[in-house]
């Protein structure tokens, strides 16, 4: 490959919104089969705000919401952000949790006021032997809207659902029809459940999707399409994205994500807009056919 057409590649790159990190990058996007896309911040905001508070077992609704908030306060995790602030907004006062824990792509567990608090997904309440009793419908109604639902349990017992939605990011479905249209295979790669992740692919016109998959977990999916012959590009923006970013072929950072992403990443969306990973492929394309 020659350095000129690298050169013009970058600058043409950086015109666009497409930082790139070294000239391989521009060299190997074009032989890419598949683009993966995490979902949380990638193709939506990454702003969840609390969409529906369900509370069951006797319990009052605000004091659902207040119990789930004081575990949730010391969380750095989008939901539980959301979460806090939801009880902000309706002026309720927090408690300070005590003996805090926050297992991975999970949840939280916390002591709230002497009593035992736990707010996150399935696996957390099974872990902790909490059956979803008959909270289990509405978890599935919720689900299919799109929005990611938590579950409530107090000192062992399921007391409701806190339901969290994320806006999808506006120029997501353009991004998707693109690298579509270009003949790449488009991934949806989340931690969220089948059922919300289905919904929120449905409107992106995503139709491979991997849910559940732990944060650690990122870089075996990678892993395994490559194992299979595809040759795959990554595209995130969190902290738990970057040994998938290291991983892959091509990892891809939106730029109004972490810093450690961009550090893992080849390519960087300055702006944040994922049409840019169907520009970079362009563009890569384009690249080669000049050096040769
Ligand atoms: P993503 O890959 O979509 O960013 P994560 O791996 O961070 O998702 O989390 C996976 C799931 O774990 C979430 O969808 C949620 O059900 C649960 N979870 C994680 N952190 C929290 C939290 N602080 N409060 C409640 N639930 C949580
Ligand atoms: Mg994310």
């Amino acid at each position: 490959a020659t350095p000129t057409s690298i050169m013009v590649g970058t600058g043409k790159g950086a015109e666009r919104g497409i930082l790139v990190r070294g000239g391989e990058a521009l060299e190997g996007a074009h032989r890419l089969t598949t683009v993966v896309l995490d979902k949380t911040g990638t193709l939506t905001l990454g702003r969840p705000r609390v969409t529906d508070v369900v509370a069951a077992d006797g319990l009052a609704e605000e004091e659902l919401l207040r119990l789930a908030a004081s575990a949730e306060k010391a969380s750095e995790h989008p939901l539980g952000e959301a979460i806090v602030r939801a009880a902000g907004e309706r002026g309720l006062a927090l408690e300070e949790p005590e003996g805090f824990d926050a297992p991975t792509g999970r949840g939280v567990r916390a002591e709230v006021g002497g009593r035992s608090v736990l707010v996150g997904n399935r696996t957390l309440m099974e872990e902790h032997g909490v059956s979803e009793d008959g909270l289990a419908p509405r978890f599935e109604e919720l689900s299919v809207e799109g929005k990611t639902p938590v579950l409530v349990a107090v000192d062992g017992r399921p007391v409701g659902l806190v339901a969290v939605a994320d806006t999808v990011r506006e120029e997501a479905r353009k991004a998707v029809d693109a690298l579509k249209g270009m003949g790449l295979g488009v991934v949806m790669l989340t931690g969220d459940n089948e059922r919300t992740a289905r919904a929120v692919a449905r409107e992106l016109g995503i139709e491979r999707v991997h849910a559940g998959v732990l944060p650690g977990e990122k870089e075996g999916e990678i892993r395994g399409l490559q194992a299979r012959g595809e040759v795959v590009a990554m595209v995130g923006d969190g902290i738990n994205d970057a040994p998938a970013l290291a991983r892959a072929d091509v990892g891809v950072a939106i730029g109004t994500g972490t810093d450690v992403a961009m550090e893992a990443a080849d390519l960087t969306l300055v702006s944040g807009d994922v049409r840019g990973v169907a520009r970079a492929i362009k563009l890569s394309r384009a690249t080669i056919r000049n050096i040769r």
